[in-house]
């Protein structure tokens, strides 16, 4: 028996006729398809369009409420394309997060599936209807609504996918599939036909917004077959899977960009044992995500630390590092949004010494100032004044004939 779980991204089903199109085109895959559950987002802009109501209220909103409000758009869009299904003589039924038992922990905004229970989908199924799911949302163990921070629709896809063992998982989006570069920002970028896990993990978690990359992480840990492809036609889009399943492995396979991030600087730390433990202890306290980290060699018993937050949590980095920086006697800090961090991402670097040397070459040439820099066996990352991000990302593509 066959069973598949598919995943329209907001774009996808931004309105009514956008939703018969979707529920036509699930119609048809249910002929071939035994067990079909389909994961929605919410409709186009909604997200964005709800959290701007939030801020005409207050600018700082109680986490819980964020969630509740959020998870509303899911709602929505859950429920029309299953009337748009059953209008069309496909047997469908909607269900929320909590009915499908997508179990988080408390990290309201950005919170982390623990568990799938998703008994009452695999009863639905068996009764021979699609199941449409309203993505992005979840329920902690007390009854309270979460949602799986921005993009978060596909993990809750993925999960689905990995709980009820589907033969894979196919991410309908307003792109052909995974592309060498953001086909926004660079024209010229190419669709890729297969890409490992490891390199579509790198790619998510450096801005390439197509896939979140907790939906990647977890395809990797279950082995879920990804195809991410278009909504709105029928080619074949671009295949996640394990890398030894992969035919062809290029030195450099993308380049990616993200300008969601601010960077912190400590100055003047005292240069002794503990003081990283405590700062970085309570950004993690705080439940925040720390990326890049710099620190530079001590001056006199001194040292500067620099590192990388999403710009969402700033309000709550300032806070802490105020505390902080006054708590281990650092001399000043300083918070900045205007950068970009720019990254390559490739396997075959592991093993082609050069290509940092080449990126940094490239960068210089185009009179770019690089601020920060971090690597990772298959990932070179550098981040540039906000206004280079895109240009970074244009000249690295050409650079290494992507
Ligand atoms: P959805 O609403 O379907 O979830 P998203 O907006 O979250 O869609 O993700 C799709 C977008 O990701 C594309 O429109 C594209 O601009 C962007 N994107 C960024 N980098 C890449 C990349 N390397 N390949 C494909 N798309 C990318
Ligand atoms: N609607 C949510 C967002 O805009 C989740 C998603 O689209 O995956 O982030
Ligand atoms: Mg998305």
């Amino acid at each position: 028996m066959s069973l598949v779980v598919q995943k329209f991204g907001g774009t996808s089903v931004a309105d009514v006729k956008k939703i018969k199109n979707v529920a036509r085109r699930v119609a048809e895959s249910k002929k071939r398809i035994d067990h079909l559950v389909v994961v929605v987002s919410a409709l186009g802009d909604t997200t964005d369009q709800l959290l701007e109501l939030a801020r005409q209220i207050t600018s700082n909103p109680p986490e819980r409420e964020t969630d509740m409000l959020l998870s509303t758009g899911e709602n929505v869009s859950m429920a029309l394309l299953a009337m748009a299904l059953n209008e069309m003589g496909a047997d469908a039924v909607s269900m929320t997060g909590q009915q499908v038992e997508i179990i988080t922990d408390t990290g309201h905004t950005k919170a982390k599936i623990r568990h799938v229970g998703a008994e009452r989908v695999i009863q639905e199924l068996r009764k021979g209807k699609i199941v449409v799911v309203a993505g992005f949302q979840g329920v902690t163990s007390d009854g309270e609504i979460t949602t799986l921070g921005r993009g978060g629709s596909d993990t809750t896809a993925v999960a689905l996918a990995a709980t009820l063992h589907a033969d894979y998982c196919e991410i309908y989006t307003d792109v052909d599939g995974v592309f060498t570069a953001d086909p926004k920002v660079v024209p010229g970028a190419h669709k890729i036909d297969e890409v490992s896990y490891l390199e579509m993990l790198e790619m998510a978690a450096t801005g390439a917004k197509v896939l979140q990359s907790r939906s990647v992480e977890y395809a990797r840990n279950y082995n879920v077959p990804l195809h991410v492809r278009s909504s709105f036609h029928e080619g074949e889009g671009t295949w996640v899977r394990s890398e030894d399943k992969i035919m062809e492995k290029p030195i450099v396979s993308a380049v990616t960009h993200d300008s969601s991030e601010a960077k912190v600087t400590f100055l003047g730390v005292p240069d002794k044992p503990g003081v990283a433990a405590e700062l970085f202890g309570a950004l993690a306290d705080a439940n925040i995500n720390v990326d890049m980290i710099i620190q530079n060699v001590s001056e006199k018993e001194r040292t500067d630390i620099s590192f990388t937050v999403n710009q969402d949590d700033l309000r709550d980095v300032r806070k802490i590092s105020m505390k902080i920086a006054e708590s281990i006697h650092a001399k000043d800090t300083r918070f900045d949004e205007r950068i970009a961090k720019v990254s390559l991402i490739g396997a075959g670097m592991k093993t082609n010494p050069g290509i940092a040397a080449r990126m940094f070459r490239t960068l210089a040439e185009n009179g770019m100032n690089i601020e920060m820099i971090s690597t990772s066996p298959i990932k070179i990352s550098v981040v540039v004044r906000e206004e280079n991000g895109e240009k970074a990302v244009r000249v690295l593509h050409k650079e290494f004939g992507l």
